[in-house]
């Protein structure tokens, strides 16, 4: 299904990607809502509604990945809030088999994410992906989110890859979108982002649910 012959750079997302969107979805839908009530004094469902709005309000945004910027608008030490429920920090199924399989490949892989560093820290250290990447790059490194071209010139800029010989994995497909109008030849999306929701539709892109269904040789049902 993946050409793997004709790549040479793969380029993967982290957050929904390499690792389980339960996190992030169960931190802004739950426990930030919970420390925003204590300690506002407000109702769960008023504080809800409160975050739910502000997030609706700058999605996509690099600001919306910054942390720093959530602990001014919440008043609350945002990072700290996230080490409470680092526990539930978890790859998603076959990503070490996938990164394992990379490198027997010979591929050269990047991590290429919007989180903010304070987040990628806490990730990394929570997980053992680290290893498999020659470089991990942040978003905020460049001042622009991957949904805006100056992210790719600036990824171009700083590492070298051949756009027509690179595979781009990601589960946000307006995100594969900035990718492609770059130029990325081979864009895959992951339809499962969370564990614990349904199943996305990756409208234009080939999507799997695993990563086992694009390691040759694996079996799957
Ligand atoms: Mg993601």
């Amino acid at each position: 299904m993946i050409p793997w012959h004709a790549i040479d750079t793969v380029l993967l997302d982290m957050d929904g990607t390499l690792l389980d969107l339960h996190f992030d979805n169960y931190f802004w839908a739950e426990h930030l809502p919970t420390r925003f009530a204590e300690h506002h004094n407000l109702s769960l469902s008023t504080a809800r509604e409160h975050i739910h709005r502000l997030v609706a309000e700058s999605e996509g945004t690099l600001q919306w990945y910054c942390l720093d910027h959530w602990t001014q608008l919440t008043g609350l030490p945002i990072a700290a809030l996230k080490a409470e429920v680092a526990h539930k920090i978890q790859t998603r199924p076959h990503t070490l088999k996938f990164l394992q399989f990379l490198r027997a490949q010979q591929k050269r892989v990047l991590l290429i994410t919007n989180a903010h560093r304070d987040s990628l820290n806490l990730k990394l250290a929570c997980t053992d992906i680290a290893p498999y990447f020659s470089a991990i790059i942040s978003a905020h490194d460049y001042q622009a989110p991957k949904e805006l071209p100056q992210f790719w010139q600036a990824l171009a800029a700083a590492e070298h890859f051949d756009p027509a010989r690179t595979l781009f994995v990601d589960d946000t497909p307006r995100i594969l979108a900035s990718a492609k109008r770059f130029g990325i030849a081979q864009l895959l999306c992951i339809t499962q982002p969370d564990s614990q929701r349904s199943a996305n539709s990756c409208a234009d892109y080939l999507g799997v649910a695993d990563f086992d269904e694009v390691i040759p040789g694996v079996s799957h049902e």
